[in-house]
C-alpha cells in the first residue's frame, strides 16, 4: 500500500506569518512527486487533537496578539494530544511563534503566555530590538552537518534548559536569543525553529528528512535543481 503522509496544521488561519503555509505546500509536493499520498487537516480554536490520526503536526509563526489567542486554547485542548504524539515519535514542526509555544511560557511584559511544556525552554520579550534578518545555521539533524537557511523576525528570546539541544549552531544571524549561538530546538522528532522563509521551500532536504521520520521510509532523491538554487540564494542572503 502507498504510504500517506497525514499532516495536521495547527491554527492555520492564525499562525501563518511570512507565508509559513508554504511549508505545507512543500510537504505536499515532495510526497506527490514520489507517488506518496498526502492528507492535510486543520485543527484550530476549540478542536481537540487525536495524536494517532496524524504523522506530522505543524504550527507556523504568529504575531504576539495571535499567539495570545492561540496559547490558552492550545494548552486546554491540544497539550495532552501533542505530548502523546511526541511520545509515539510523530514529527512536530514548529516555527517561530509556534516554536515559542512548545515551551513553558512566553513572558511578554506583565503578561505570561502559557506554553504546552513539551520542551524545556522559556521565551522572554526582553528590552532591546527585535531579532530580524537572514539567518543560517549548521545542523546535524540529517546525520552529517548541513546548512539550514531562512529569515528570522522575533522579539522573544528563547532559552533552552541545559538538557535540551538546539536544532543548529548559528553561522549568521541571531538564533534563539542572540547570545548563546544556538538556534531552535530538536528532541527526537520534535523540531522548533525561528526560521521562516518559509523554511521548507528554502531547505527541501529538511522537508525530506521530516517526511522520512514521519513515515519511517527512505525517500529517493528528486531532481532538485530549482530547489537547490533557492537554498543557495537563501544562504547568500545570509552571507554563508
Ligand atoms: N510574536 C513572536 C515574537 O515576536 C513570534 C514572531 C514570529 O512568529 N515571527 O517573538
Amino acid at each position: 500500500m502507498t504510504p500517506t503522509l497525514r499532516v495536521c496544521a495547527l491554527y492555520p488561519e492564525l499562525m501563518n506569518i511570512y507565508a509559513d503555509r508554504g511549508n505545507l505546500q512543500v510537504l505536499r509536493a515532495r510526497c506527490a512527486w514520489r507517488g506518496l499520498g498526502f492528507e492535510l487537516r486543520g485543527s484550530t480554536l476549540g478542536d481537540d487533537l487525536d495524536p494517532h490520526a496524524h504523522d506530522l503536526f505543524y504550527i507556523g509563526g504568529g504575531q504576539d496578539r495571535d499567539q495570545i489567542a492561540v496559547a490558552e486554547d492550545m494548552v486546554g485542548t491540544k497539550r495532552d494530544g501533542l505530548h502523546a504524539a511526541a511520545d509515539r515519535d510523530a514529527v512536530i514542526l514548529a516555527v517561530c511563534g509556534g516554536y515559542q509555544l512548545l515551551g513553558r511560557s512566553y513572558q511578554l511584559g506583565e503578561q505570561t503566555i502559557p506554553g504546552i511544556g513539551l520542551i524545556g525552554l522559556t521565551t522572554v520579550r526582553e528590552p532591546g530590538p527585535r531579532l530580524i534578518g537572514n539567518c543560517a545555521i549548521e545542523s546535524e539533524i540529517a546525520g552529517g552537518s548541513r546548512v539550514i537557511a531562512g529569515f528570522e523576525n522575533h522579539g522573544g528570546r528563547t532559552y533552552l534548559d541545559s538538557g535540551e539541544r538546539p536544532l543548529g549552531r548559528v553561522l549568521s544571524g541571531h538564533g534563539n536569543n542572540g547570545r548563546d549561538g544556538g538556534e531552535g530546538v530538536r528532541r527526537g522528532n520534535v523540531v522548533g525553529t525561528y526560521l521562516h522563509g518559509p523554511l521548507l521551500p528554502k531547505n527541501v532536504w529538511l522537508a525530506d528528512r521530516l517526511v522520512e521520520a514521519a513515515l519511517g521510509v527512505e525517500l529517493q532523491p528528486l531532481d532538485d535543481g530549482l530547489e537547490e538554487a533557492a537554498h543557495r540564494s537563501a544562504r547568500r542572503a545570509a552571507g554563508v
